[in-house]
């Protein structure tokens, strides 16, 4: 089964994440994994653009956080690259964050190892050519659905 795509420039990369949203039923974990300037934070917008926002989606790099009100919950775009000590997550209560009606987008996870919760899907995206390759993997049961979705 295919687990990858190719988007070609910024439009395929947001036309993505709208798939992304309805992949995972606009709930869940979602880390978003590659170097800077690799599309986290416009396939993000993507999402969030497709959830009905109309403004401005940029990334949280000073706040960490930032939470877009949806229809049915909250999507909660993170941004952990300037996150010195997962301890800080604790501080932020990062737990309230996952919920049953919450889709949560992380751009740098690993920084937050330890303190967030497991992924349902991971998001690899690296460049090609042009543009970027984006390939997803799933980590749990809601993952594998949303994956599988994906692949179709
Ligand atoms: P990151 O959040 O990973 O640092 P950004 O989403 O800020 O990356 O994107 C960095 C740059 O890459 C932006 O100028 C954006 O327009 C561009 N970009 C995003 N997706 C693509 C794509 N699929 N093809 C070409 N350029 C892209
Ligand atoms: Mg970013």
């Amino acid at each position: 089964m295919q687990q990858e795509f190719f988007a070609k420039d910024e439009a395929a990369m947001e036309q993505f994440g709208a798939e992304l949203l309805r992949a995972m039923q606009h709930q869940g974990v979602v880390n978003l994994v590659g170097d800077l300037g690799m599309g986290k934070t416009t396939l993000s917008r993507g999402v969030i653009r497709a959830a009905g926002h109309q403004g401005t989606v940029k990334s949280p790099t000073y706040t960490l956080v930032e939470p877009y009100e949806q229809g049915s919950g909250t999507i909660y775009h993170f941004d952990l690259y300037r996150l010195m000590d997962p301890e800080e997550l604790e501080y932020m209560g990062i737990r309230d964050y996952f919920t049953d009606s919450s889709l949560c987008l992380i751009e740098w996870p690993d920084k937050g190892e330890g303190l967030l919760p497991k992924a349902d899907l991971e998001i690899l995206l690296d460049l090609s050519g042009e543009g970027r390759s984006i390939r997803w993997k799933a980590k749990t049961q809601k993952g594998k659905a949303a994956a599988d979705s994906l692949s179709q």
